[in-house]
């Protein structure tokens, strides 16, 4: 069987997260989010971890090499054996260089069933996505304290678990994170439209219909 090899680009807040973790589910193929991975990582308290945390918090990239070792990893793993579904990642062309190549060690690189997702969004609606952002501890479910409120602003309705603001989802640090994906990763939609893998949805719509295109524009 031919492996699904899907990733998902857009600037933060651009609604990666929740239309991934959905997708995730529903095709069955393993959610694998870069950030949560980053995250886990400093909740381990690993050396490596303590570098990530620095960057994270200033809204940079953590270095590409630790970031490959984590999710190249995962690409290759016995659960992502049918495919899977990439959030975050590659976030730079040098990130994707490095992926291309494990993928082409692997043979996979030309699988019809590679496609890449861009999730295009209007620039003014991103910052008031960020700040009212809330996250689960527990289970990692996404809120949006405006468009998509739990029942109960600090627990979660899915799993009972604690709500918290990302310490990253502030204005300044998110400020950093636009400049960092206008610089690092917008060159990535040219790099993917060049090997005919890019795919374009409109993100603005709520998050049920942008769930439809994508649907649509993966041909599930
Ligand atoms: P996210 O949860 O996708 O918003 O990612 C949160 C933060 O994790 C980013 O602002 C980066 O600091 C870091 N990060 C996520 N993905 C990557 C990546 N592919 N390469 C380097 N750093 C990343």
């Amino acid at each position: 069987m031919m492996k699904t090899q899907m990733l998902f680009l857009g600037p933060p807040a651009s609604g990666k997260g929740t239309q991934t973790e959905r997708l995730s589910k529903e095709l069955g193929l393993p959610h694998i989010d870069t950030g949560s991975l980053l995250r886990a990582e400093i909740a381990a308290g690993t050396e490596e971890g303590k570098i990530i945390q620095a960057l994270i918090d200033k809204g940079h990239l953590a270095p590409a090499d630790i970031v490959a070792k984590i999710i190249i990893k995962k690409i290759f793993s016995e659960e992502a054996k049918n495919g899977y579904i990439l959030d975050g990642y590659p976030r730079s062309i040098e990130q994707a260089e490095l992926m291309e190549n494990e993928l082409e060690k692997a043979g996979v690189a030309n699988s019809p069933k590679r496609i890449v997702v861009k999730m295009r969004v209007d620039k003014d609606s991103l910052m008031e996505r960020i700040v009212n952002r809330r996250m689960c501890k527990n289970c990692g479910k996404i809120y949006n304290l405006k468009t998509l409120p739990p029942k109960d602003e600090h627990v979660c309705d899915e799993c009972g678990g604690e709500l918290y603001q990302r310490k990253d989802d502030n204005e300044e640090v998110a400020m950093q994170r636009f400049e960092t994906y206008n610089t690092e990763t917008a060159p990535l939609v040219d790099y993917y439209t060049k090997k005919g893998l890019l795919v374009t949805v409109d993100a603005n719509k709520a998050p049920e219909e942008v769930y439809e295109e994508i649907l649509k524009v993966i041909g599930a």
